[in-house]
């Protein structure tokens, strides 16, 4: 269908005999921001790693872009995804960026050295073009006078601002976030937020895991609440928020907002 960046249907993941992801499936359109959920364990980091294939699914489907990369389908208890080619889903994964909570820049490169090493060693790009879209990214996050600095000497924020920036970069049809602020010191929230912001705004589309409920309600077109690897919600924030579809998700919501209702 038209608009559909991303269709996840059917995603179950187990490690061992533990079931993580039981059947979970929802679409995102074209610059839909979508928040993620849940308590501690119910599934959203293994979730986006699926999605971005840091995980190979049990069984279901990922599609991005309308491109059959179908994921892994199990089949004769044997997934598609052992079956397609490293090509393939290097592919895929292409279109999708991640940033993590612990922003995993690399330590020995300085920033603009993380933010172009992908573009020189992924997308072949020439020395010159890729530091020219560096170089654009990190103004867009606000580090571009940080070029030449090392990881460590950045704040937390500021390191997680580059790396938004390397996925930037790479010009994603998606990006996922799992918990970008959770590492950080809570007077640098706010930088790492407002970075956010200013891409949702720009018509990004994005599916963040986040904890910080209040950005979540004013970001996201979407809220989807995972309670022990099911989808329990769906909805605009303000659903979830009036009418929690049940008492997981008004607990939940509950304990993390105390004073929403
Ligand atoms: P969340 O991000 O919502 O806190 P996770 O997706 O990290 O939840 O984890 C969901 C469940 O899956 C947890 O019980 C966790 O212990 C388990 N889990 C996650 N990754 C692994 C793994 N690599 N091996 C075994 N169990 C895992
Ligand atoms: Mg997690």
């Amino acid at each position: 269908m038209t608009g559909n960046v991303l269709k996840v249907r059917e995603l179950c993941k187990s490690f061992g005999s533990t079931k993580v992801l039981n059947g979970v499936s929802f679409r995102m359109t074209e610059g839909e921001v979508i928040s993620l959920v849940g308590s501690s364990g119910s599934g959203k980091s293994t979730a986006l790693r699926c999605v971005n294939f840091l995980e190979t699914p049990t069984s279901g489907e990922i599609e991005v872009m309308g491109d059959a990369v179908s994921a892994a389908v199990n089949h004769h208890g044997k997934t598609e995804t052992e079956i397609q080619s490293a090509h393939h889903i290097r592919n895929f994964r292409r279109r999708i960026g991640m940033v993590f909570q612990n922003f995993n820049l690399w330590p020995h490169q300085t920033v603009l050295g993380n933010v172009t090493l992908a573009l020189l060693h992924v997308l072949g790009k020439n020395k010159r073009d890729a530091k020219e879209i560096a170089l654009s990214a990190l103004a867009k996050v606000g580090m571009a006078d940080f070029r030449d600095r090392y990881p460590h000497q950045l704040s937390g924020g500021q390191q997680q601002r580059v790396a938004i920036a390397r996925v930037l970069a790479m010009s994603p049809k998606i990006m996922l976030f799992d918990e970008p602020t959770s590492a950080l010191d809570p007077e640098l929230v706010g930088e790492v937020l407002r970075v956010i912001r200013g891409l949702a705004d720009e018509g990004a589309t994005i599916l963040l895991v986040t904890h910080e409920m209040r950005f979540a309600r004013d970001v996201s077109n979407r809220m989807i609440f995972l309670h022990k690897g099911e989808i329990e919600q769906d909805g605009t924030p303000e659903e979830l928020l009036r009418n929690p579809a049940s008492d997981a998700v008004a607990r939940f919501l509950s304990s993390v907002m105390p004073l929403a209702a």
